[in-house]
């Protein structure tokens, strides 16, 4: 039988667009942040992202959410327990 080579294209980005939103979701599922309002996460320039970041290091989802920011390159937030300043530094190297 021949290979219908669209169809297989389709079949594995489908499979793999599967995965990656089981992956997102099973994270998300736990997250603690979603019990928080948006600005405890997002907050203000300049101020304080410590009590954002004592709730992720709590929370189960922690390294896959950094993961997440990382490949998603998310520029704003905290994401993972870090600072956009703190994944920009470890994902190009400190300055
Ligand atoms: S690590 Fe922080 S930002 Fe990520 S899902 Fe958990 S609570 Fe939310």
């Amino acid at each position: 039988m021949p290979i219908n080579t669209t169809d297989r294209t389709i079949d594995t980005i489908d499979r793999a667009t599967d995965r990656a939103n089981g992956q997102e979701l099973s994270w998300q599922e736990t997250a603690l942040c979603a019990q928080a309002g948006p600005e405890f996460f997002f907050p203000a320039p300049g101020s304080s992202t410590r009590e954002a970041k004592q709730l992720c290091g709590a929370c189960e989802g922690r390294v896959a959410c950094l993961e997440y920011a990382l490949t998603h390159d998310e520029r704003f937030g905290v994401w993972g327990g870090l600072s956009e300043k703190e994944r920009h530094r470890l994902k190009h190297g400190s300055r």
